[in-house]
């Protein structure tokens, strides 16, 4: 399993790097972890209800100020091993690298809420994987957002942090993503799942951190094409089934509405919008089981949500069916309690909760068995609830 590193290593790591690019000590650094879903998924663009945690995988940036005038940022990344200048207010530039977008779309649209934050040179050293659905990209927006906060000495709300930086991922990078991987990273805490209101953006932190459950995270290392044409899609449908029902969003239709009107529904659409349904009950659900330590029960949770994604949603695949039904198998005898794909799907990655004992042994035997059958080394790591997104220097 790869150990995690200690964001103080991480922090040192990020201000030597700065030291060395610029030949200055760094006057902020910042941080934005990753997240997992624990249960709720796709239910966020549906104004539904989500339950996230903060990951020990960081995007840490150290930051300082840049000779020049205007607003604009330098920025290196140590994961891209690239470099690039960001002008704020200026058009694209045509040489800039895909990952400067994201950057981009936050320096703008803090510049529209009014941070103007001078010429600013950066660099970036992160271990949250990309593209494996533990939101790299929220984390990166967040980061950023953070570090301008820090350069100006002023602050947005958790909230307001969030929708500006998902507004950066939707109209910068085009991404019609909902507001839960960039909450996740502004607002979740230590020791903490988070349930969130995706509608009314209300929380409730749900206390986690039962020495004996651990959170076992398992990237099967691969991406369909699939992933980023079948977001917007599946977006549509769940639209289409709001309007057929007669509500605003699907977090205001029940089982018995859907029911009532499966014969004028298409398939496909009834199927979506059943899994939406259902998902955002098992959310309410799992918070009573947490509250009562059922944990059988918050592990058919999972199981239940992951049946729903894949064939009522269809957004899972052999790989990650592979994952969680080796890990069922493994089941509570062998220390599993529950197992699902966590992300928008089509790869990226698994959560598990696994009894601490165990987890040794429930990673090698689930990394052995993928591996195995499919040729593929899936990486495995276990994380409890991390702090979210905070300035930690200046
Ligand atoms: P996910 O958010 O699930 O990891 P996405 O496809 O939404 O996957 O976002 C991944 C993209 O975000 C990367 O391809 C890259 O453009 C950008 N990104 C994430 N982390 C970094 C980083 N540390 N440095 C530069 N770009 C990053
Ligand atoms: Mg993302």
């Amino acid at each position: 399993m790869l150990p995690a590193i200690p964001l103080e290593e991480m922090v040192s790591q990020a201000k030597a790097t700065y030291l060395q690019r610029y030949g200055v000590a760094p006057q902020w650094v910042v941080m934005a972890p990753g997240r997992v879903n624990l249960i709720g998924e796709h239910t966020d663009y549906n104004d539904g209800f989500v339950m996230p945690m903060a990951i020990e995988r960081y995007v840490v940036m150290a930051a300082g100020r840049a000779e020049g005038e205007g607003d604009s940022l330098r920025v290196f990344s140590d994961a891209m091993d690239g470099e690039c200048t960001i002008p704020v207010g200026e058009p694209v530039a045509d040489d800039l690298p895909q990952w400067g977008v994201y950057v981009r779309g936050v320096l703008e649209e803090m510049k529209a809420a009014g941070f103007s934050c001078g010429p600013l040179q950066a660099v970036i050293r992160a271990n949250v994987p990309l593209g494996g659905g533990l939101s790299s990209s929220a984390a990166l927006e967040v980061a950023t957002a953070t570090m301008v906060e820090a350069a100006t000495g002023r602050s947005l709300s958790k909230p307001e942090k969030a929708k500006l930086t998902q507004r950066a991922e939707n109209i910068h990078v085009g991404m019609p993503c909902g507001i839960m991987d960039q909450f996740s990273s502004a607002a979740c805490e230590l020791d903490h799942l988070m349930q969130l209101d995706c509608r009314t953006l209300a929380t409730k932190q749900v206390p986690f951190s039962n020495p004996n459950i651990t959170v076992l995270i398992i990237n099967s290392n691969v991406k369909r094409e699939l992933a980023s044409s079948a977001y917007p899609i599946r977006r549509g449908q769940c639209e289409v089934a709001a309007k057929q029902l007669g509500v605003t969003a699907l977090r205001d239709a029940t089982m018995v509405m859907l029911n009532k009107m499966e014969s004028q529904i298409e398939e496909v659409v009834y199927r979506r919008a059943r899994h939406v349904i259902g998902e955002n009950a098992r959310v309410q659900e799992m918070a009573a089981a947490l509250e009562a330590n059922n944990w059988a029960q918050a592990g058919e949770l999972m199981y239940a949500s992951h049946d729903s994604l894949r064939d009522d949603y269809e957004v899972s695949c052999d790989e990650l069916n592979l994952l969680v039904d080796t890990a069922h198998q493994i089941g509570t005898g062998g220390g599993v309690i529950g197992s699902r794909l966590t992300g928008a799907g089509f790869g990226g990655c698994t959560v598990t909760l696994v009894e601490t004992d165990a987890v040794e042994d429930v990673a090698r035997r689930i990394g052995q068995t993928y591996q195995s059958t499919l040729n593929i080394e899936p990486t495995l790591f276990t994380t409890r609830p991390a702090a979210g997104a905070h300035i930690i220097e200046g």
